[in-house]
């Protein structure tokens, strides 16, 4: 037996004779020889470890080549290859912070690679020949929107809250709710954040109540911020009650103290008419009574990953000020994207926005294009069953917790293959297709399909019923 390894660890040829091989001509071409001398190199370790744990066999040398190059070829599809790529996203989640949140529009992409693949105005002024601030661009149009004194942007709004706490609360102590004291899905966490700021915590009344006396009661001279957080991703149900704005308001001017509004989301348009009422509005917190609000470009707004700051200039600028700002700051892609994106608001169509438009669909536009779907899907001998069913979609990213819009969904089912397996399968497919589960059936929300995705979609059903 040890005899056999050995001779077959003999077979296989080394790295140079490889490397000389023509097949590996285009590899090479294509990146550099000692690219390719890495990815022979480990292609053969493995090799040797997969032969010396399967020593019963014996492999003829054509067959040990062909494996050889076989496996060259896969390692260099994998390094060569982008690993990031577009998914269709069934779940139903909107802002599905695993798929990257918000898609965003095409013009905005358009506009952003004019701008990003040349050199721009970014930082200058072109009549007065002059250096500019590069957020002038957004801080216009956010202005205007928010009606707001001043506007400025940075990465994130996990950022922008660290920013501002640092710039308005360092070294002093912050009021916040306990019912507030939240954490958001990928690791922000108040507590934290207000502790990397450089401010000292102050939880005030109990996770279900808290009044304007308990905040009051609290006031010291040390106060420096009084903090009001949505919790963008729970609801509390139930004996509750929290501060408003408007009764805070008061009580932070009687104290000289900023107010500051972490809104999460920060929705620009009304979506009460889809039965969605917990998401605030930046302009409508500032007219409570908020000195500061913070939000997230890639939520609800449906833009780039951003954080917005708007408030009063008295705060805004002393936040420009903080070193923080300029390394929180943006780069020209983000830039160019949230100035497009806002000037679809400004321009009262943000039903070009896709997060906008996702939320738009009618249930009944939905369930048309479901039925489309399972009619053509007309594989009757196969081991697919496709059935239209009843269900919700949510927003998510932490959004709306408690609202779910009415959507059509298909069932997915199969005689041989357990839902597990069709979920695999589904994300085995090119694009991806993410489906969600419920109660171990596997169900497609088309809502956040997009439509001109639902031909791909069928196709792609089809192929997976023949597998
Ligand atoms: C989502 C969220 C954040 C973090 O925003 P990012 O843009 O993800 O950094 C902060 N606060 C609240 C209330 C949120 O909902």
């Amino acid at each position: 037996m040890e005899q056999m390894t050995s001779s077959i660890h003999r077979q296989i040829p080394p790295v140079d004779t490889i490397i000389n091989s023509p097949r590996l001509i285009p590899f090479i071409q294509k990146t550099s020889r000692s690219f390719i001398i890495g990815i022979v190199r480990r292609v053969l370790n493995v090799v040797r470890q997969e032969i010396s744990s399967n020593t019963e066999k014996e492999i003829s040398t054509a067959d040990l080549n062909k494996i050889i190059f076989q496996k060259i070829h896969e390692e260099f599809l994998f390094w060569t290859e982008p690993t990031l790529k577009r998914v269709i996203n069934a779940t139903g989640v909107i802002l599905h912070t695993n798929l990257g949140r918000a898609p965003i529009n095409q013009d905005a992409l358009e506009y952003a690679t004019e701008i990003a693949s040349n050199y721009s105005n970014l930082e200058f002024d072109l009549v007065r020949r002059v250096r500019e601030k590069r957020d002038n661009h957004i801080s216009r149009i956010l202005e205007n929107l928010l009606d707001c004194e001043q506007a400025i942007v940075v990465n994130n709004n996990a950022a922008a809250v660290l920013l501002v706490l640092n710039s308005l609360g360092s070294g002093g102590e912050v009021l916040i709710s306990r019912g507030e004291m939240i954490e958001i899905g990928d690791s922000f966490r108040i507590p934290d954040i207000l502790q990397q700021s450089g401010t000292i915590l102050r939880e005030i009344g109990t996770t279900n109540k808290t009044r304007l006396a308990d905040y009051e009661q609290n006031i010291n001279e040390n106060t420096k911020l009084i903090l009001k957080v949505h919790p963008s991703n729970f609801k509390i149900s139930g004996f509750t009650s929290q501060t408003t704005l408007k009764e805070l308001s008061s009580l932070s001017s009687k104290h000289s103290l900023p107010l500051v509004d972490d809104l999460g989301s920060g929705c620009l348009i009304d979506l009460t008419k889809f039965g969605i009422e917990d998401e605030p509005n930046p302009h409508t917190s500032l007219v409570d009574g908020a000195d500061i609000v913070c939000f997230s470009g890639d939520k609800l707004l449906g833009g780039p990953q951003a954080g917005i700051i708007a408030g009063k200039s008295k705060f805004i600028n002393k936040i420009r000020k903080n070193p923080l700002f300029r390394i929180l700051r943006l780069d020209k892609v983000t830039l160019a994207i949230l100035e497009s994106t806002l000037l679809t608001y400004l321009k009262q169509c943000p039903d070009q926005i896709p997060v906008v438009q996702m939320i738009y669909h009618s249930e009944a536009s939905i369930e048309k294009r479901v039925l489309k779907i399972i009619q053509r899907f007309s594989n009757k001998n196969s081991n697919l069953n496709l059935n239209i069913v009843k269900g919700f979609s949510v927003i998510g990213g932490g959004s709306a917790p408690s609202q779910k819009l009415g959507t059509w969904l298909i069932s997915l089912r199969s005689k041989t293959h357990s839902t597990s397996k069709i979920d695999a399968l589904l994300r085995s497919l090119d694009p991806p297709i993410l489906a969600r589960f419920e109660m171990d059936t596997v169900l497609l929300d088309l809502r956040t399909v997009f439509p001109q995705d639902d031909s791909l979609l069928a196709q792609s059903l089809e192929n997976l019923a023949k597998s």
